[in-house]
């Protein structure tokens, strides 16, 4: 089979069969008009990518590069070794290292002043709803004592139709609220909170995927989540739909996008009496359950605000 676009052999065959070279100028393209057309980063933006390690978000944090953005990137060990560990930081760091690309690090557990293993424990939900909620919390804080105007994450539309479908299986309040918010700009609608960016919104995981490979990127993602491929009851339902629907994931990611903002400041949200961080209850999720944790090192540290330990190349 040949190249749709330039009729040599081709060398990937996703949404249609390509070769190398015309896979990434398509791939980068996109990309670039939808950062231009939605205007998710301007000239005055200092912008954070947070990197797992994974294929997805080197993906995101190699595209805003290779398009000649400046960016910083954020690793963060988040105390769960299949997840994060001294490969996954050294994967993103010599990433960083080779592109010149200012590296950040933290681990949750410094962060937060807590051991992981109990945080998680009375945390009292499944690790990885706990891992996504502090995610939030670090990811926004640090973004904004930093300076950073936008902080780009590595989602892309099979993650989007991921979460369609368990908000629409939870029904939850809160899961259909997300929902409105996922867009690839989600706009700042308080001081506090940083906006986000999700430049792989309409690329799929098998794009990122041969992204990475064409680009000759080295991976290390997480092995229960973000390895290669996702294998979850969610991707398996995504895939089973997919078999019928080819083109699943990318028309509910048209849809969300193309649904109207409400664009309503969110006055409920108040300020955490413990950490300052924006919630809509007197005290923030991570604080309530930080509470219930033994700090990890009393002597020295500023009680239970904990310590932000930070280092930049
Ligand atoms: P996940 O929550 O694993 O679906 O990841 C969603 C996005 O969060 C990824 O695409 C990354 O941009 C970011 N991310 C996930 N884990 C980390 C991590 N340990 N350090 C930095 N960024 C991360
Ligand atoms: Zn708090």
């Amino acid at each position: 089979m040949q190249c749709a676009l330039c009729g040599k052999a081709k060398e990937v065959n996703i949404t249609r069969p390509l070769c190398g070279e015309c896979f990434l100028k398509d791939y980068e393209s996109r990309i670039r008009r939808l950062i231009q057309r939605e205007k998710l980063i301007t000239p005055q933006d200092r912008v954070l990518v947070a990197v797992s390690g994974g294929k997805d978000s080197l993906s995101c944090a190699q595209v805003l590069y290779t398009l000649g953005y400046s960016i910083a990137v954020l690793h963060v060990d988040v105390g769960v070794a299949a997840c994060t560990n001294p490969r996954t930081r050294n994967v993103v760091e010599r990433f960083c290292e080779e592109r010149d690309i200012p590296f950040y690090f933290l681990s949750f557990s410094e962060y937060l002043g807590v051991d992981m293993d109990e945080f998680f424990r009375k945390a009292r939900r499944p690790r990885c709803a706990t891992c996504g909620m502090l995610k939030r919390y670090v990811f926004n804080r640090f973004a904004r004592e930093n300076g950073f105007t936008k902080l780009a994450t590595g989602h892309c539309a099979d993650d989007i139709a991921r979460y369609f479908l368990k908000a629409w299986v939870s029904g939850s309040k809160e899961s259909f609220l997300w929902l409105e918010k996922l867009k690839p700009l989600t706009p700042s609608l308080h001081p506090r909170v940083v906006a986000r960016i999700r430049p792989l919104f309409f690329s799929l995981e098998q794009e990122n995927y041969a992204y990475t490979k064409f680009r000759g990127i080295v991976v290390a993602g997480c092995t229960m989540c973000s390895f290669f491929l996702r294998k979850d009851s969610w991707t398996e339902m995504l895939h089973r739909i997919e078999e019928v629907r080819r083109d699943f994931a990318l028309a509910v990611a048209r849809t969300l996008a193309r649904q109207p903002e409400k664009g309503e400041a969110n006055d409920t949200f108040q300020e955490c009496r413990i950490c300052g961080e924006p919630t809509n209850r007197e005290i923030c999720a991570v604080c309530r359950v930080r509470e219930r944790c033994s700090p990890l090192t009393p002597t020295g540290r500023s009680g239970r605000q904990g310590g932000m330990t930070q280092e930049a190349r």
